[in-house]
């Protein structure tokens, strides 16, 4: 029997139409433990994806403004990508691990069994709304787990087409959407799940947690914040910045990992400042706002805030600045030079396509920056230095990290990906979202003969108590490794010394 949690809540008519009820009998019924019946849910999702490609597509450009190749590229294929590779792997990462026991237990075997959670909830943000959406669900279908749908109200078009084409290819007692924005989430979170997913805002996110906590639900955040690059003059400046203007410049800069912003030494500042000025030319044109490759900001909520950080911020503009709210949210590629660190673009989560570039002394003064903020979702480097590498990976702590590029974590699909602290606690695609969405049951079988419980079972003769304390000799005599431990810590210590 799978670990689903009971209660039925009333819904309430904020929440008309979802019947949480029916989704938890299906994996309290155990037919969602059958890994052909979880490839059947997988492939149905598959079809959804590839037959309303089309369509899909052209929802996010509407709601989103993105370039049609773009939407391809990071909501279709990468939706699909991460579904192939949960089917293709599906056998082995749900297999139950057999572990080993003490001479102690024996004779006994022992192992870890992945059981569904139950009913999962996964909530959307906007900036990627299908890829946010259905990654994640593929996740908990692939662990046996039915699941809520919450797209962003933020993105209408694809909301509305997601709740017609979901009942189309899977049934209500496997998958259900629930559209709507605050009041409806919030209503939504008053139910038991037995897993939250929540990909969004930092402030969001504590609102959900609190939420799970009362049912004590465990939760996956997907957060955000402030990415760093850092750059230093050992890389190719032309290289270095046509990576930074793809990674930033993308869906407009609206993309959770993109470098927030770039940390950069003295020596590699002009060199980078005049190759990002000419990646924006090569990428967009001379007037960035007739390039069909550009997209556009979401709102006018999200123009008004970023043309707000392009007030007040104390830097150079190097390219860029431009703006039009009538212009479907126009905010052009923008790199600023030395802004105050005090400014509103240096402490929010930027969002949009403005890159800061900040000079610092050297790469001990970024890995400094770097400490001194909240733990980033991302961290790009970009060295050929090993030894700065080796510091920037070891001296800071972010979700992920590529060297050499940005976002390029994200695409490896047996890379885990998520946040820490700040950005985020748990990670998902491929078999970590098998791990995240699924009850690790630890199992031990004991045969009934012979028993070799007796020795422990009162009374405790002196024979018994002489063969326990044998049995625990181990405890009393001196660590036979310590040397080796000691030795081990020594050469560690000698090697960050050098470092
Ligand atoms: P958001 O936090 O405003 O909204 C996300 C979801 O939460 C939406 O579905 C919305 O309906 C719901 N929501 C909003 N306010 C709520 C409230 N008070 N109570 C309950 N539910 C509420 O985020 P957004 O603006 O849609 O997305 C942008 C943010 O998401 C950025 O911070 C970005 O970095 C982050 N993000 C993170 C990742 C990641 O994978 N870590 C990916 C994309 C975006």
């Amino acid at each position: 029997m799978p670990y689903v949690t009971d209660e039925p809540r009333h819904a309430g008519p904020l929440l008309a139409g979802l019947d949480l009820e029916r989704l938890r009998h299906t994996v309290r019924s155990g037919t969602t433990l059958g890994l052909d019946r979880r490839r059947e849910h997988l492939a149905a999702l598959r079809r959804l994806v590839v037959e309303h490609e089309d369509e899909i597509n052209a929802a996010v450009t509407a709601d989103v403004g993105k370039p049609a190749l773009e939407v391809r590229l990071t909501e279709t294929w990468t939706t699909v990508q991460e579904i192939d590779h949960l089917v293709a792997h599906l056998d082995r990462w749900t297999a139950p691990r057999p572990v080993s026991v003490p001479v102690t237990l024996q004779p006994a075997s022992a192992r870890i069994q992945l059981q569904p959670k139950g009913v999962v909830l996964v909530i959307a943000p906007w900036n990627y709304p299908v890829q946010l959406l259905l990654t994640p669900l593929a996740g908990a279908l692939a662990a046996g787990n039915t699941a809520v749908l919450k797209p962003s109200e933020v993105t209408p078009r694809v909301a509305a087409l997601l709740t017609r084409l979901v009942p189309q290819h899977l049934p209500p007692e496997v998958v259900q959407v629930v559209t709507g924005g605050v009041p409806e989430t919030t209503a939504l979170l008053e139910q038991r799940f037995d897993h939250i997913v929540f990909t969004g805002s930092t402030e969001v996110g504590k609102v959900v947690m609190r939420a799970a906590a009362e049912h004590l639900t465990p939760v996956t955040l997907e957060l955000g914040g402030k990415s760093p690059a850092f750059v230093d003059a050992t890389m190719d400046a032309d290289v270095v910045a046509r990576r930074l203007a793809w990674g930033k410049f993308t869906n407009a800069g609206q993309t959770c990992i993109a470098p927030d912003y770039v940390l950069v030494t003295p020596e590699a500042r002009e060199p980078l400042l005049t190759a990002l000025e000419e990646a924006v030319r090569a990428f967009f044109g001379a007037d960035p706002r007739t390039s069909t490759d550009l997209g556009r900001i979401v709102n006018g909520r999200h123009h008004d805030r970023l043309v707000g950080l392009l007030d007040g911020h104390g830097g150079e503009v190097v390219v860029g600045g431009e703006h039009d709210a009538q212009d479907r949210h126009y905010v052009a590629p923008t790199v600023i030079a030395d802004p105050d660190p005090s400014s509103p673009l240096m402490q929010e989560e930027i969002f949009g396509p403005i890159l800061p570039v900040v000079t610092v002394a050297d790469a001990e003064a970024g890995v400094e920056f770097v400490r001194a903020r909240e733990h980033p979702l991302a961290l790009y480097v970009f060295s050929s230095d090993e030894q700065v590498r080796r510091t920037f990976e070891q001296r800071t702590t972010s979700g992920g990290m590529t060297i050499g590029a940005p976002l390029l974590h994200i695409v490896a699909p047996d890379l885990p990906f998520g946040g820490v602290g700040a950005s985020g606690m748990g990670a998902y695609h491929g078999r970590a979202s098998v791990e995240e969405f699924s009850h690790h049951r630890s199992v031990l079988v004991k045969p009934g003969t012979p028993d070799t419980l007796g020795v422990v079972y009162p009374p405790h003769p002196g024979w018994k108590r002489a063969a326990i304390t044998r049995l625990m000799a181990p405890l009393r005599r001196p660590d036979p490794l310590a040397p080796v431990r000691a030795a081990g810590r020594a050469l560690r210590g000698r090697r960050r010394g050098s470092s």
